[in-house]
């Protein structure tokens, strides 16, 4: 079922390495970025199938990225679930402002990390 490829942004390398390990373990293709202007520019190379995107990033944070992947035509539809640490009500409402798909909370929890990625995979087969 899996095959898809999946996105991560995540500047911090012990949360990108554990992610990329759980979604290659569940059969997806992985490609990695350590700042949002590496992956759109992975993004706009080969448009994923996901993307999971670090808020906190050196240069361009990741709200900025997610407002980009969307104005790009090649990328509009690819869902984007925040991958954030903060559970702050506020942070939330900003980040779902501003055009997430979702959240998945640091450090990573394995069973509602795995649901979250494979809900918005299915969620995505089904819509448009
Ligand atoms: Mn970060």
């Amino acid at each position: 079922m899996a095959n898809e490829l999946i996105l991560i942004v995540e500047d911090n390398d012990k949360n990108r390495k554990l992610a990329r390990d759980l979604l290659q373990f569940k059969g997806y293709r992985v490609a990695e970025a350590e700042s949002a202007e590496a992956g759109l520019a992975l993004a706009a190379a080969q448009p994923p199938d996901l993307v999971l995107m670090d808020i906190h990033l050196p240069g361009m944070d990741g709200i900025e990225a997610r407002k980009r992947l969307r104005a790009d035509p090649a990328t509009s539809a690819v869902p984007v679930i925040a991958f954030t640490a903060s559970v702050m009500p506020q942070d939330r409402h900003q980040i779902t402002e501003a055009g997430f798909d979702g959240f998945v909370s640091k450090p990573i929890n394995i069973k509602e990390f795995i649901a979250a990625i494979e809900e918005k995979l299915a969620a995505r087969g089904k819509a448009a």
